[in-house]
């Protein structure tokens, strides 16, 4: 057996307990958000509103401003 990794974008959680054949692996805490994203509404196909929170980050929204979002993508050269 496998390290369960969530297959969210840069999620590195892992013994992920949720799997979908589709998407893959999520860990709890990322279904919790996802819920809540969904909750939000605005999406209006199931499979792409998943599809696009799989592929941000773990706590993007959340945590990280838009400052440093763009600071961490253009890292400073060394
Ligand atoms: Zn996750």
């Amino acid at each position: 057996m496998g390290v369960l990794a969530c297959d969210r974008k840069s999620c590195d959680n892992i013994m992920c307990d949720h799997y979908s054949p589709r998407f893959g692996y999520i860990c709890y805490s990322c279904l919790q958000e996802l819920i809540a994203e969904l909750n939000k509404g605005g999406w209006s196909d199931f499979d792409s509103a998943v599809e696009e929170f799989m592929g941000t980050r773990h706590y993007d929204r959340e945590v990280y401003g838009v400052e440093e979002l763009v600071s961490e993508t253009f890292k400073l050269r060394d």
